[in-house]
């Protein structure tokens, strides 16, 4: 696995600055659970992604393909599940608007479906999922000029993104200011979708990689983006222009959003009792969650709620926010809680 775990620490007080945007997880409801996916087509329009060296096949369309064909599968497996897509049909979406649309509609999960390419390298092959990061090796940077390179295609990019230019390796530094919040489930989802593509039938496993991508870097919640395969490599460009093996290769992804979900809804078990005990000299505070996972901060289960407090209580953390000297105070900021956990209660301790 080529990413490295220590920048996400040396990024971590970043984190307060990025759950503002966090903040758009409210209202998911009683208990945390993966309900929202959306599902990334990369490219389309008049921005067709790398195209076969015949000029006959164009990634915009594979990704399309595989992404619909994922989304059927989710949608037919999880009913529970609302799916949405960034594009359904050959149109071009900005990349802005794509993370967008995950932010607004409070997304748990995003997945962006794209096929790679090497100019004059036709052995390379192979499947490699990204996550949001700031990894600078010269191949990375390849991937992610090529895939931030839509920011051109679009109209207004410099106001946009802020003179952000994606074939200018200087501009990344500018990505390197930020640090996804939902790193640590970034790269569980993305573990999940080598491990299932390697399977086949494109079985060349490139690995886990952190390239600073504009999509995954402005999405709030989980986000990786698939390299499915490479259509400069010709057995990967045999296996891409077949129905049935994109099929398979959906399949793989779908069988990783599977394990993704489970994973997931296991995480967070409510706790509905209140506590009975109450000791002496403690505090009012409202409990929004307990759970067996210990969830670091800024983790998205907590839903953009800042200074959440965990306290390990009979094989149990339990995460509370505030702190209040009168029940009446606890009682008055609950309200706003349970706009985000409508579960959540005071308790003394
Ligand atoms: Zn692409």
């Amino acid at each position: 696995m080529l990413f490295h775990l220590k920048r996400c620490f040396a990024f971590s007080i970043i984190v307060p600055l990025l759950l503002t945007g966090a903040d758009a997880h409210a209202g998911n409801g009683s208990s945390v659970k993966l309900r929202t996916v959306v599902i990334d087509a990369g490219h389309g329009g008049h921005d067709p992604g790398t195209i076969s060296p015949d000029k006959k096949i164009k990634e915009s369309t594979i990704n399309l393909d595989i992404a619909l064909t994922l989304g059927k599968k989710i949608d037919e497996a999880f009913p529970d599940v609302k799916v949405l897509y960034t594009r359904k049909k050959d149109v071009f979406i900005p990349l802005a608007q794509r993370a967008d649309i995950a932010n607004r509609n409070n997304a748990d999960l995003f997945i962006s479906i794209h096929v790679n390419s090497v100019p004059k390298k036709t052995g390379v092959r192979g499947v490699e999922t990204f996550v949001m990061g700031t990894d600078k090796s010269a191949s990375n940077m390849e991937v992610c000029k090529r895939e931030n390179s839509v920011i051109l295609l679009e109209k207004d990019y410099s106001t946009t993104y802020q003179g952000f230019d994606p074939s200018n390796a200087e501009s990344y530094i500018f990505f390197n200011l930020m640090q996804n919040a939902s790193f640590e489930q970034s790269i569980e989802m993305a573990s999940l979708v080598q491990k299932q593509l390697k399977k086949g039938p494109i079985t060349v496993d490139r690995g886990i990689k952190q390239a600073p991508i504009l999509v995954l870097w402005k999405t709030t919640m989980p986000a990786v983006l698939v390299e499915v395969g490479f259509l400069s490599n010709p057995s990967d460009r045999k296996i891409l222009a077949s129905k049935s093996e994109r099929n398979r290769i959906a399949d793989n992804i779908f069988k990783a959003f599977s394990a993704f979900k489970n994973g997931y809804d296991e995480e967070i078990a409510f706790v509905e009792e209140p506590e009975t005990d109450i000791p002496d000299g403690k505090v009012f505070r409202i409990q929004i969650m307990a759970s067996s996972k210990n969830l670091g901060e800024g983790s998205p289960q907590f839903k953009g709620l800042k200074n959440v407090e965990k306290q390990r209580i009979n094989g149990l953390y339990k995460y509370t926010v505030g702190s209040y000297s009168s029940q009446e105070k606890a009682a008055a900021a609950l309200k706003t809680v349970k706009e985000k956990f409508p579960e959540a209660f005071i308790v003394y301790r």
